[in-house]
């Protein structure tokens, strides 16, 4: 018998005549003779609902206490789906991430996966059961629940394939595959058969919340392959496996993502000496707050200019540190952005075309559409714009790029 892992994101079991649909589904895998492990979200909705519940208290609560919380939607999806199984006919269990074994470090709210101890799922699969596993918690080695962060079930899943050594990882949501854009911004976006785990892990990290960026790190970590599929319609969906030379088409760029996440910070008018850049950025990072793209330049008057950007959850509080720098270094301002858009361009052919980028930055500006910030890397360009910019700039994009012809 193979194990196959499936899970369902929160939108497939948003109702219970979804979550029925779902067992039928889970029902179908088994009928296989396949043992089958099910992951599951909360139902769409419900952990911004539980966030939303804990800000009516404090705007700023984290930690231990939200983990309890935000943890108790998988909790109320596993025994449903569960229940719906049984009542099917078949012989199923529900597992908390703690009572499968999922050991996590203590970050809470962004907790990772350090081990999962394979023993429990196991003895019930070998008890005939389907076991149903709640995505995106944990628990600490002293006892404590903890979350994975946004996204995280996909992570569970993956995990859960690996400390299994499953046959597949199937992650069904509400679009049939991964593809070229967010179908959702670009109505010509194309499916994409076959991804490498490398351009995926950019095109997830970059802001494409189709799977989350920890689970693709993992599976390329251990080389599981992942298939994201419909919940709601028959397919193939798109697989995602290291690369294979002699399988996998190469395009040249495979994907746009883009990240609404993030905040523009810039202070202007500072010394440029050594040590200024740590200055600036040593008192964030004291806030934990992370960095992503950093740009510094100098002016006629030898002074430098310093351009950041971090989550635009942490927007208020790197602002009030920057302001605190600026006084300290006495420069001459501080500007902060946060209605940008990162757009970025994900594609392993770039490592043997030349010209991408020139060609990017040549289409934006044709549609007059103003760059503030740019990075590179060997298989990613990303660009920082204003946010109202968003939908002409990736649709422009894709075309030019011909991600809307046949992949
Ligand atoms: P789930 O609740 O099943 O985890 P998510 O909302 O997390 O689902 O992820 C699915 C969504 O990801 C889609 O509805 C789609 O809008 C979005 N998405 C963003 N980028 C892409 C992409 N490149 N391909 C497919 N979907 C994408
Ligand atoms: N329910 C969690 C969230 O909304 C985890 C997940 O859906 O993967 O982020
Ligand atoms: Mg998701």
């Amino acid at each position: 018998m193979s194990i196959i892992v499936q899970k369902y994101g929160g939108t497939s079991i948003g109702t219970i005549e979804k979550i029925s649909l779902v067992a039928d589904k889970v029902i179908a895998e088994r009928n296989k003779g396949n043992e089958v492990v099910v992951v599951v979200s909360a139902m769409s909705g419900e952990t911004n609902k539980l966030l939303d519940l804990a800000k009516c208290i404090d705007t700023d609560i984290s930690g231990r206490e939200l983990d309890v919380l935000v943890s108790t939607g998988e909790q109320i999806t596993i025994s449903l789906l569960t229940l719906s199984l049984i009542k099917k006919g078949h012989k199923a269990v529900s597992l908390t991430g703690s009572q499968a074994g999922i050991i996590t470090d203590s970050s809470y709210n962004k907790a990772r996966i350090k081990s999962i101890n394979n023993s429990y799922i196991k003895k019930y699969l070998n008890d005939g059961n389907i076991v149903v596993v709640a995505g995106f918690q944990g628990v600490t080695v002293s006892g404590d629940i903890t979350t994975l962060g946004r996204g995280g079930s996909d992570t569970s899943a993956v995990a859960i394939s690996v400390a299994l050594d499953a046959k597949e990882c199937q992650i069904y949501t509400d679009v049939d595959g991964v593809y070229t854009t967010d179908p959702r911004i670009s109505p010509d976006a194309k499916k994409i058969d076959n991804i490498t785990t490398e351009e995926m892990l950019e095109l997830s990290s970059q802001g494409s919340k189709v799977l989350q960026p920890r689970a693709v790190e993992f599976a390329g970590k251990y080389d599981v392959g992942i298939r994201v599929l419909s919940s709601f319609e028959e397919g193939s969906g798109t697989l995602i496996k290291k690369e294979n030379d002699e399988e996998m088409e190469k395009a040249i760029i495979s994907g746009i993502a883009f990240n609404k996440d993030e905040a523009q910070l810039t202070i202007r008018g500072v010394p440029d000496q050594p040590g200024i850049a740590s200055l600036i950025l040593g008192p964030i990072a004291e806030h934990n707050i992370d960095v992503d793209m950093i740009v510094q330049n100098v002016g006629e008057d030898g002074l430098a200019n310093f351009t950041f950007t971090v989550p635009r959850n942490d927007f208020k509080t790197a602002m009030k540190s920057l302001e605190e720098s600026s006084k300290k270094l006495k420069a001459k301002k501080v500007i902060g952005d946060n209605k940008i858009v990162k757009i970025s361009m994900v594609g392993v052919g770039m490592r043997t075309h030349a010209g991408i980028a020139s060609k990017m930055f040549a289409v934006l500006a044709d549609n007059k559409i103003n760059i503030s910030m740019i990075s590179t890397s060997e298989i990613k360009i990303s660009v920082v714009t204003g946010e109202e910019n968003l939908e002409i700039a990736v649709n422009v994009l894709h075309k030019a790029f011909e991600l809307d012809k046949a992949h």
